[in-house]
């Protein structure tokens, strides 16, 4: 198993200072973690010189992830909010690029939102034509781009792994990767394999996340199946625990993921026991198939 196993920052801290930077950073690393997922919903304000020093001193590395607002919706029916979207992404590439980090990803596609009516082929449009703009730039700073399929309560756009598939190819980028996240799967999937399967030749990141986004183990989701699945396809890419509480959680987060309650308070904790689970999983599910 040659997955790098990262863990998303707000497991740690909301913040970007320093301190907030060392301690998340430092702490993924003791744990064992290969890297660290770095939220950019707002990209103008990360101080790229600060993270990259913090990133350097604990040798660790960096990906990118953002959900778009409806103020930012690349798929949005007005043209100027489509511009703010773009606007936003180039600048969200250019601090990834400046972390070094090696994938742009997640709800970069539509509004991280509830939406209040279906997407039309003219939004799917707007925002596909534009990633695969986005995709072939990264190609040339060596980030791949993602497309993290998130719940009906998220986006309206793209929901499941295939969606992603049909996205990926109207978009006509070979640089679009889908990105699973089993707390998403588990809302709109009919199981935990059946979309590791579908996806195979675009999968290219995954999120491991419980029903209700505590503990790992602590929820009803199968994750035997789903590491089985990833080992049938011999899934050698990243692998990132996410979790979310609001012990530690930013204000647009909170509200675009309803983050109302306290799964756990000790991050550090929460963070070791999820990397252990994660690599038990995969090591039983890799010797199962050998
Ligand atoms: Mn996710």
């Amino acid at each position: 198993m040659n997955n790098k196993i990262g863990v998303h920052m707000l497991v740690f801290t909301a913040g970007f200072s320093e301190k907030d930077l060392d301690y998340a950073i430092g702490t993924a690393k003791e744990i064992g973690y290969d890297y660290i997922e770095l939220p950019l919903l707002n990209p103008y304000a990360i101080d790229v010189d600060l993270a990259k020093k913090a990133l350097q001193s604990h040798n660790m590395q960096a990906v990118c992830l953002l959900g778009l607002s409806f103020d930012t919706d690349i798929s949005s029916d007005d043209p100027d909010v489509r511009q703010n979207g773009q606007k936003l992404l180039w600048k969200a590439l250019e601090v990834s690029a400046g972390l070094g980090a090696w994938y742009l990803g997640g709800v970069i596609y539509s509004a991280m939102a509830k939406y209040l009516k279906p997407a039309t082929e003219e939004n799917r449009k707007y925002s596909a034509e534009f990633l695969a703009q986005l995709a072939e730039k990264a190609k040339s700073h060596g980030i791949k781009i993602g497309i993290e399929p998130v719940n009906r309560y998220e986006s309206n756009l793209v929901n499941t792994g295939r969606q992603a598939i049909e996205f990926i190819k109207l978009s006509g980028s070979d640089n679009i990767f889908v990105h699973l996240d089993s707390y998403h799967m588990n809302i709109e999937e009919n199981d935990q394999s059946t979309p590791v399967h579908e996806c195979q030749d675009y999968l290219g990141y995954v999120h491991i996340n419980e029903n209700h986004r505590g503990y790992l183990g602590s929820g009803s989701l199968d994750f035997t199946s789903l590491f089985h699945a990833l080992a049938d396809i011999k899934y050698t890419g990243p692998i990132a625990f996410e979790s979310f509480s609001s012990a530690v959680i930013s204000e647009d987060f909170r509200s675009s993921l309803a983050i109302w309650r306290d799964l756990w308070t000790d991050s550090k904790d929460l963070a070791s026991r999820a990397k252990t689970f994660i690599d038990n999983y995969l090591y039983a599910a890799y010797r199962n198939k050998q």
